[in-house]
């Protein structure tokens, strides 16, 4: 059942879970995040950046695969289907491709002003339609999709004037960063998520850079309440690491073991392991 993402949001805010949004890039990621979601009976939020689109041939490529894929594998946990880091124009071909929820990151926009405003004015097309918008404020340290950002901590009285367009989650740095943690990483600023709580309220908070964030972090980050944590590294860790070991085995090289349902098998039940895993950790399992 595809879903936008505002009521599931809201029950892990009020019951101090989160869930994971996980990023998907193409049929493999898409089958083996479901599957993980259905066998932990987990609410899902499934997502796709501009890049991926791009590579799968276009939002709508996504949005009819993730319906598609729904329906053949009987899912009956609720799916919200959402746009990561969007552009404004991205957000508008989302909406018109069948996503139920998107995000717009005017975290790069040059003037916090330009933010505010296309935020507002997106907050209202999207709820229009019926999609939820998460918003950012302050930006996450990292490169995702080509967008390089310092990371900064996110100014709490900008949070709570974006908050208050009506947005239902909102991404704010705290010290974390997009792909693999440096070693010499500080870790994830308390102080300033219970100021940034403090201003918003019950709005469930989103962290974006969820590999590699120590366990602990993230469940005191939780009990804070951030109640979507964003995964995209992770899985393709896991995926490479599987392939890696079928390859360095000369699998593909033994009978038809170059064929792509073989070649492929192992990183496809390494993500829904992994998803798995996460799923517990963030303590969405029988929650939908
Ligand atoms: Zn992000």
């Amino acid at each position: 059942m595809l879903v936008n993402a505002a009521d599931m949001l809201k029950d892990a805010e009020a019951g101090h879970y989160a869930l994971g949004a996980f990023n998907t890039n193409n049929l493999e990621w898409t089958l083996s995040i479901l599957k993980a979601a259905e066998e932990t009976k987990s609410p899902l939020i499934i997502q796709c950046t501009g890049g991926a689109a791009k590579w799968m041939g276009s939002f709508k490529v996504c949005a009819d695969m993730v319906k598609a894929c729904i329906d053949a594998l009987n899912i009956t946990v609720p799916v919200a289907l959402h746009l990561d880091h969007g552009t404004y124009e991205q957000c508008l071909a989302c909406i018109e491709a069948g996503f139920t929820s998107i995000m717009y990151d005017g975290s790069h926009e040059e003037t916090f002003q330009i933010n505010l405003d296309r935020t507002k004015e997106l907050v209202e097309l999207a709820h229009s339609k019926g999609l939820s918008i998460e918003a950012e404020v302050g930006g996450i340290g990292g490169t995702e999709d080509g967008v390089t950002s310092n990371g900064e901590l996110a100014d709490p009285a900008q949070c709570k004037q974006i908050a208050d367009l009506g947005v239902d989650f909102l991404a704010c740095g705290i010290g974390n960063i997009h792909g693999v943690y440096p070693a010499d990483w500080a870790g994830l600023s308390f102080e300033r998520l219970a100021e940034i709580k403090a201003e918003v309220g019950d709005l469930p908070l989103v962290l974006h850079g969820g590999t590699g964030i120590p366990v602990d972090q993230i469940q005191k980050a939780i009990s804070m309440g951030v109640a979507k944590i964003n995964v995209n590294t992770d899985l393709q860790l896991v995926f490479a690491a599987a392939t890696r070991e079928y390859i360095e085995a000369g699998k593909d090289q033994q009978g038809k073991g170059y064929d792509p349902r073989k070649l492929l098998k192992p990183g496809r039940d390494a993500i829904v392991e992994r998803t798995k895993e996460l799923m517990e950790e963030f303590g969405s399992v029988n929650k939908a």
